[in-house]
Order: structure tokens, then sequence, then C-alpha cells
């Protein structure tokens, strides 16, 4: 089958569309024929690597699938699939929190904390993730995919929403009438922030790079989005939110907007990270945040359910794709070279 492989670090030139073996299942896994896959900023650090972590090649990257069941495991019975059981033929998506199911993290709706904690597709391997034909999967990672998407829009869903809907609902608790400052406000995890607001009934203030992008943003339904492009992002915060600051900050972008997601944030305000992409060496005045008495929450993917129950958002119209264009599978390194230059609104999709 063909596949999106890389045998060490560097640049897109390292990113070979070639042959591989066909994966089978274990007892436990099912065999998923990938229709679509989706790409996020992993599969790029994974590429590129990052100090600390430890790529395992082969590497095939690739975290989020959409697909059809194409065999299952001896002992797959179809149990946490909902009520009905998992059945070759079926159309899925994937949770790509791998974990040993057992342990009492695993069995509390902890799995993150899990000592056997991997992002599929990131952080397993040899090969393994989604930017190939086939994948294997444990089965108790499978879900349904929701019925009103098609294979391209639910493979551009899973992983960002899932982890901005642990961010805003299960870590900073938004509420109705909150103000919520997002950055990266039309990437793929802003624009799941933006309607993840919208749903229940907050504010959310993007921060986008460009005009172009407030106009995608506005799409969405945020009212006040800030180009920081060309305005002052503290300012602009007071001045929507009367002087007191945002209730909340959705952070992934570390150390160069840090300072400014402090000085937005409101006092007794909560500020969730889940990522770092500008850099790790976040400054932290704590004289302020004693003073101000802030929130500092960390997050990372989510549970299953807490997929599921975004996935449910999703079904009823609630959250919507945003697809910003679907490449061939054969052209990942195109689809990482305009992530890199930050030319995406949304998601990139790729189809084998
Ligand atoms: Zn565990």
């Amino acid at each position: 089958m063909k596949a999106v492989v890389f045998e060490e670090h560097g640049g897109t030139e390292v990113l070979s569309y070639t042959d591989i073996p066909e994966p089978e299942p274990g007892p436990y896994e099912v065999l998923i024929e990938v229709k679509a896959a989706g790409a996020n900023f992993n599969d790029i650090w994974a590429r590129r690597g990052m100090p600390g972590m430890k790529v395992i090649f082969p590497h095939v990257s690739g975290s989020d699938v959409s697909g059809v069941v194409a065999a299952l495991g001896s002992e797959v019975t179809g149990t946490g699939f909902g009520s009905s059981s998992l059945q070759v033929g079926d159309e899925v998506v994937v949770h790509p929190g791998l974990s040993c199911r057992t342990c009492d993290f695993c069995v509390t709706g902890q799995e993150f904390f899990c000592r056997q904690f991997r992002i599929w597709g990131f952080q397993s391997g040899p090969n393994d993730g989604g930017h190939s034909e086939y994948v294997t999967m444990p089965a108790v990672n499978v879900l349904p995919k929701p019925s009103n998407l098609s294979h391209e829009e639910a493979a551009s869903m899973p992983l960002v929403l899932e982890t901005a809907w642990r961010m805003l609902v299960s870590r900073a608790k938004v509420q109705p009438g909150e103000h919520v400052l997002i950055w990266g406000g039309v990437g793929g995890l802003g624009t799941m922030a933006i309607q993840i607001c919208r749903m229940f009934g907050a504010n959310p203030i993007p921060v986008v790079g460009s005009a172009q992008k407030v106009a995608k943003a506005e799409q969405l339904g945020a009212v006040n989005v800030i180009d920081r492009s060309s305005q002052d992002v503290v300012a602009e915060v007071k001045a929507i939110t009367g002087k007191a600051g945002a209730d909340i900050v959705f952070e992934h972008s570390g150390q160069e907007t840090w300072p400014t997601s402090m000085a937005a944030l409101r006092w007794g305000g909560r500020l969730v990270v889940c990522g770092a992409s500008t850099g790790f060496e976040a400054v932290t005045d704590l004289r302020f945040l004693w003073n101000k008495q802030q929130n500092l929450l960390g997050s990372h993917l989510s549970n299953k359910a807490e997929l599921s129950a975004a996935l449910r958002a999703v079904e009823a119209g609630s959250i919507k794709p945003v697809i910003d264009r679907v490449l061939p599978l054969s052209d990942v390194a195109s689809g990482q070279q305009l992530m890199e230059d930050l030319q995406v609104q949304g998601k990139v999709v790729y189809v084998p």
C-alpha cells in the first residue's frame, strides 16, 4: 500500500510517498481503509524533530483519519462502539489517544495520565500513522463517523476538535456571556474554539494575522476579531470587554504570545494552554499572577468520551468542519509547507 514515510528528521524533502506492507489487525484491533486523513502541526513537529521526543523510524504521520472498517481482529466484539456492534463496512473516525485502558487513570477517564499514553500517528511507530491507505487501530479507539459529514470533512476534525473541547469545556468551563481570547483564530484549533464558544453562548475573540483572515473568522460567527498585524491585542481586548480583560485565554502559541495573554486576562480569569508552537520558555511575572489571582490550566488532547460529546455537537450541526483544501496523499509535502508558511485557514486534508 502507499504511505508517506520518513526515516530521518528534516524539511519536507525527507517525506517519501512510497510502498510499505499493509498492516494486519491484532486480536483487539480493526483494519481501516483510509478514505481521508487530516493534517496537524504534530506531523511537522515529528518530521522536524522535537527536543526530548524520540520519533520512531520509519515513521508515518497522521493522527486523524476517516474511513471504512475493512477487517476485525479475532477478539473484537463490537463493545465500545455505542449501542451497535462494530462491523466490516462501518464508516468510522478514530480517537488518537492510545493508552493501556486498564490502569486507574484509564478507567476513570484520565487516559492522558496513563504511563503508556501516546498520540497515535505522532508518538507511535514504526510506520503506523494515518497518512497511508490502510491503518490498524484498537477497536476501543474507533467511533462512528458523523453521518452528516463526508470522509474529508470527518478526517479534518477529531484531534483539533477534542483538544479545543477539553480546553474550553472541561478545563476552563466556559460560561454564557464570557469573553474568550483565541490565538490562531482561523487555524485548526482556532476554528473549533470559535464554534465551541458560540455553542456555549460565549463571545469568541479570535486573533488573526491578516485582514483576509479577519473575514474568515467573521464567517465562523466571531463578532470581535483582532488583526494582530495592525492592532494592539491587549488594547483591543480591553475595549471589547469594558476594560475588564478576557475571562478565558485559549493558548497554544507559547513564548511569543504568553506575556500578551497574561496582560489580556481578566483578574481571576483562566488561561488554558495545550501547546507552545513559538517556544516553551514563556515568562510570567508572578506579581501579576498572585495579585490578579489568575488561573493557569494545562490541557492535552482529551479522553474518548469528550471526543464523543464533541462529535454529537458536530452531528447536531452546532460545530462544522473548516477545510482549507483537499490534496492527494502524494502531496503531503506541499500541505506541510503551506502550514509552515501560515497559508492555511482551517484544515488541510489528504485523500489516498
Ligand atoms: Zn492506562
